[in-house]
């Protein structure tokens, strides 16, 4: 055997992991799956032509994803597999050849339905009772995201109607998925946040259900089709031995099953339902990226069989990643909040996926000289499944003549401030904080709808009130008058009122709000919320030190140095005391007087707790007068241990730390 093939399959599994980690694990792929899937396609081949070389470790052999550490294990009664898959006419007609071929003489029918573009969940009724939902992991053991789950509101907790024959115990497996347009609103905040965007609806949904906090990840508004019935004996039950049966009483029993589902008698049929939704996908509200074909009968599925990694009775009819090509005309810098200067692509228009693309996304100047991207290249640029356009690669073949590589902008394209490129970060920074482009973006994070809400503030308002210095900063919005606004363009008598009204509302947004609207660095919403709950008031965590910070579970030391460093700029106090003359609300509300049954006692917390979350522990432990601190150490006075507890409970023993679990605490609750 050439020793080439053996190289060049260790080099595809390579890479396969690789970019399995990025997608999978940290949600951020660098490839599109339709090249994915060729890395795949090239390994399997080669495996194929030589069984001899396949290991059990090779990608081809297991199904994607990996467990994560932060959750509560579970085991799948029944394996979850992944699909095989493929992009070719030609290939889906092969399929059925090959079932025909093991199924002799038999009559067959299929199912198609569309292949929604999310993550695969498996939920599990006893009594007609959500007791369990967890993602599909490696097929064999998954993640128990029970509490994640149940915040998506199209789940049922209890269904509808429960037929004799699921009595015991079902399991219906779906997909958790963002529409479209939740998904845009979700990356414009985290753009504004200056926070990683997410490259498609996909890989935010992921990353949403990981989140440790249910309470985040019901904002990220999630939602589900289900598009499988797995119970018992189930060739044997009347109600639900077919598969296109199994769906309609989903249905009936109250699951959101995608009503763009057909019951084909042969492959042609099958085809047709394929061609149709490639060319219908862009007017559906979700991102789908292909279409899965069943056999109909559960009898049958069972003669098929499965492969280790899917089953031998489906298969993924995928569509293909849109592509074009283009002209990059320029290289715009863009300025964000915190005074990050981003490549912007300005490209010859082209129609990709049914909309005009002008611009796509450039990541930092590292990306382009990484792909040796020069402006005047034809450049090809794809959006699959994938909303925000990006480009691939420049098409070099394609240069004539001169064409100079890019080189960064030394000052600010806005106020023209030299710019700076911060020890080991990709990105360049603007230092100038009265930057016209910094000032606007500032003023739209605090306004936008996570922060401060401030209905009727938008981006060329913000734009004409800061050039023409009216607004400097957050804080000025408070001192407007009518007399202000009623001239600019657009705007009139009725709509300076609602703005006036929207900034109004604004002044008793919650702490936690207040605080991500500040536009602290790395201070997404979920860390202002425990920066709320543990200070309760602007005042008080403008004075906390550092490393009482950074000892606060979920706050790290970059964050806590980042808290400390805002609060002692000039510029910020002038904002936060504009707030407060203002008349902006700069403390979370004090429910009622309680007696403080925890004052002066440390708790940490560890492993899952039954009844609330780590973060509504701590929130009543905090309104009880005491302290949650991330670390064991002998001034703890409780480790509160939940189920699977981490290595923090080691600590508390060898301290002889006192370790209490959830029924004693709430005892402690009840004693007061
Ligand atoms: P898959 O996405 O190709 O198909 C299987 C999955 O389809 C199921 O687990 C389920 O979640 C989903 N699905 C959606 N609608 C369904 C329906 N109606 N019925 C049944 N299942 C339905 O396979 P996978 O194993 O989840 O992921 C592998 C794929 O992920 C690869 O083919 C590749 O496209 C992509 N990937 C991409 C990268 C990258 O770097 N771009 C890396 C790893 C994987």
């Amino acid at each position: 055997m050439s020793k080439s093939i053996i190289e060049r399959i260790e080099d595809l599994r390579k890479k396969i992991r690789h970019h399995d980690y990025l997608y999978y694990v940290k949600n951020e792929p660098e490839i599109s799956d339709y090249e994915y899937d060729q890395l795949m396609l090239e390994l399997t081949k080669l495996e194929n032509e030589h069984p001899e070389l396949i290991t059990p470790d090779s990608p081809t052999q297991r199904v994607g994803g990996e467990p994560t550490k932060e959750f509560p294990t579970v085991i799948h009664s029944i394996q979850m597999l992944s699909l095989s898959n493929t992009y070719s006419e030609g290939e889906l007609y092969e399929f059925d050849r090959r079932v025909k071929g093991l199924l002799p003489g038999e009559e067959y029918s299929y199912v198609t339905e569309l292949k929604i573009d999310g993550v695969a969940i498996s939920l599990i009724y006893r009594g007609g009772i959500l007791v369990q939902g967890a993602t599909r992991g490696d097929g064999v053991r998954g993640d128990d995201i029970t509490n994640n789950l149940k915040t998506i509101r199209s789940i049922p907790l209890k269904v509808l109607e429960l037929p004799n024959e699921l009595m015991d115990e079902f399991e219906v497996r779906g997909e958790v998925y963002m529409t479209k347009k939740n998904f845009e609103n979700l990356n414009r905040e985290r753009e504004l946040a200056e926070e990683k965007t997410f490259a498609n609806a996909r890989n935010a949904t992921a990353g949403s259900l990981k989140l440790q906090d249910p309470k985040e990840v019901a904002q990220r508004h999630l939602t589900t089709f289900i598009y499988s019935l797995i119970t018992a004996n189930q060739a044997e039950k009347d109600c639900c031995n077919e598969h296109f049966k199994s769906l309609n009483l989903l249905d009936s029993m109250g699951f959101p099953v995608n009503k763009n589902r057909r019951l084909c008698k042969n492959i042609k049929e099958v085809m047709e339902f394929c061609r149709y939704w490639e060319e219908k996908r862009d007017s559906l509200e979700y991102d789908i990226d292909g279409v899965v074909v069943k056999i109909n009968s559960f009898r049958q599925q069972s003669i098929l069989g499965s492969t280790a990694k899917s089953p031998r009775w489906a298969i993924a009819y995928k569509f293909k990643a849109k592509h074009a090509e283009t002209i990059l005309k320029d290289i715009t810098w863009q300025v964000g909040r915190t005074g990050t200067v981003t490549p912007v692509a300005e490209l010859e228009p082209v129609v990709l996926a049914g909309s005009t693309i002008s611009r796509a996304t450039l990541h930092n100047i590292d990306e382009i000289k990484k792909k040796d991207i020069r402006i005047g290249d034809r450049v090809h640029i794809e959006k699959g499944g994938d909303v925000i356009p990006k480009v691939v690669e420049p098409l070099k073949e394609f240069r004539t003549g001169e064409i100079t590589p890019v080189t960064p902008p030394e000052v600010c394209p806005v106020c023209g401030e030299h710019l700076e490129r911060p020890p080991g970060e990709a990105a360049l920074r603007c230092p100038n904080i009265a930057c016209p482009a910094q000032v606007a973006r500032r003023i739209a994070h605090f306004a936008s709808r996570t922060a401060m809400d401030i209905e009727g503030l938008g981006p060329s308002l913000i734009d004409q009130l800061t050039s023409r210095k009216i607004i400097s900063d957050p804080g000025d919005l408070y001192f407007l008058k009518k007399d202000d606004i009623v001239n600019l363009e657009r705007m009139a008598e009725k709509s300076a009122q609602n703005l006036l009204d929207g900034i109004e509302a604004s002044k008793s947004r919650p702490l936690e709000r207040v605080i991500f609207a500040l536009g602290i660095r790395y201070i997404g919403i979920g860390a202002a919320r425990i920066l709320a709950i543990r200070y309760q008031s602007l005042d008080k965590l403008m004075n906390a030190k550092l490393e009482e910070l950074s000892s606060l579970e979920g706050i790290g030391e970059k964050t806590a140095r980042s808290i400390v460093n805002f609060f002692k700029k000039k510029e910020n106090l002038v904002l936060i005391d504009k707030l407060r003359k203002g008349g902006v609300k700069l403390k979370k509300e004090i429910k009622k007087e309680k007696p403080e049954i925890f004052a002066g006692k440390t708790f940490v917390l560890t492993g899952k707790l039954e009844s609330f979350t780590r973060e509504e522990a701590s929130e009543i432990i905090i309104e009880n007068g005491g302290n949650v601190s991330s670390g064991v150490s002998k001034k703890t006075d409780f480790v509160l241990a939940g189920e699977n507890p981490g290595s923090k409970l080691e600590k508390a023993l060898k301290l002889n730390v006192k370790i209490i679990n959830e029924e004693e605490f709430k005892e402690m609750l009840n004693s007061k």
